[in-house]
């Protein structure tokens, strides 16, 4: 694809007026409201489950299955945080929640409103029980019962393996994304200009070994993706528009791979860290192909966010480091001038 794609910066442009008119507003109330029921579920194949998920957690949340009493690494986790979906990352409980019903399994009186969980008849094993299950993903989570002990009279029993733990959670003003593109260099480049974003972090995303080198990742050993963490201020910026500049500087239509750079690290990935990232992203995806605003439909994989890990200090600030490099001038430098373009007033404003 012509990287000055004509077809593109026309749709950007309608696309950026629309949303700064409306549609952004609307996506505000939407989480303002918690209004989780408007979210679609994430669908996903058995496979990719299977692919994402451990085999035990796999048994849990897609089979249904229950993890051993006493078994579970969370059960007697008493440290102030939230617990989120082990499936897809959609918050659930916070550590205020939790107390100990001696059952063997992690137990919350009360859940993080937003109707995050569906309740389910469950008639199996001769008895009627309530399922709980995580709205965003349909993931199983465990039971609701009425004989807890505090006010509420609830207790939610819930599979230590459906569970993560996100500890000493600060609420901040702030939101993070992680995205895929091609050489981390030239898209930390392109952000570090964009109004409203707070920080970016070149690294590696979605792959199977934790602490991953550079050289390891480069000859496809371990399956993850060149990242950047974007930490952005919602009230400056959006998901929409990160993603869109995201789709500005980058093809989305080649096969793990961006221009001469070839191999799944480079492939074109959206890592979201909640239901509405996804559903931003999705809708852009599917909006694009329908229109064919690319030659070619667009490859994009959009995969929740699970862990991301930092590349080292030399490759961080590439470009503002290495301007004089020519993988610089020839690459990065024509992908800012793109991006400086059709985003010419959303700059961050020089630092004084
Ligand atoms: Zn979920």
């Amino acid at each position: 694809m012509n990287i000055y794609s004509s077809n593109l910066v026309l749709f950007l442009g309608t696309l950026l007026i629309t949303l700064s008119a409306c549609g952004q507003q609307n996506a505000d109330d939407k989480m303002i409201n918690n209004n989780i029921a408007e979210v679609p579920a994430i669908l996903k194949t058995e496979q990719a489950w299977k692919s994402l998920l451990s085999k035990e957690q796999y048994a849990i949340l897609r089979q249904k299955e229950t993890e051993r009493p006493f078994s579970g690494k969370l059960l007697y986790n008493n440290k102030k945080g939230i617990y989120t979906c082990a499936g897809c990352g959609s918050e659930l409980f916070n550590s205020d929640m939790k107390f100990d019903a001696h059952c063997g399994w992690p137990s919350f009186d009360n859940e993080i409103s937003g109707n995050k969980i569906k309740k389910i008849e469950d008639r199996s094993h001769g008895m009627i029980r309530t399922e709980i299950v995580c709205s965003a993903c349909n993931g199983h989570l465990g039971h609701l019962f009425d004989d807890g002990p505090t006010q509420s009279g609830k207790r939610y029993c819930v599979n230590s393996l459906s569970l993560n733990f996100k500890e000493n959670i600060q609420k901040t003003p702030y939101d993070t994304i992680t995205l895929g593109g091609g050489c981390y260099w030239c898209v930390e480049a392109v952000y570090e200009k964009l109004d409203g974003v707070i920080d970016v972090v070149s690294g590696f995303s979605g792959g199977s070994v934790a602490n991953p080198t550079y050289q390891e990742v480069c000859i496809e050993k371990t399956g993850h993706a060149e990242v950047v963490q974007i930490v952005f201020d919602p009230s400056k910026t959006s998901a929409t528009e990160i993603l869109q500049v995201f789709f500005t500087v980058h093809d989305p239509t080649t096969y793990h791979r961006q221009g001469a750079d070839i191999g799944a690290q480079y492939r074109s990935v959206i890592f979201y860290h909640n239901p509405q990232q996804y559903k931003i992203a999705r809708d852009l995806v599917d909006e694009f192909n329908k229109k064919k605003v690319y030659d070619n439909p667009v490859l994009t994989e959009i995969e929740p966010f699970r862990v991301f890990y930092a590349a080292d200090e030399e490759h961080q600030n590439y470009y503002m480091n290495n301007s004089n490099k020519p993988y610089c001038k020839m690459v990065i430098q024509p992908k800012l001038d793109k991006f400086e373009k059709i985003f010419k007033d959303r700059l961050r404003k020089k630092s004084h």
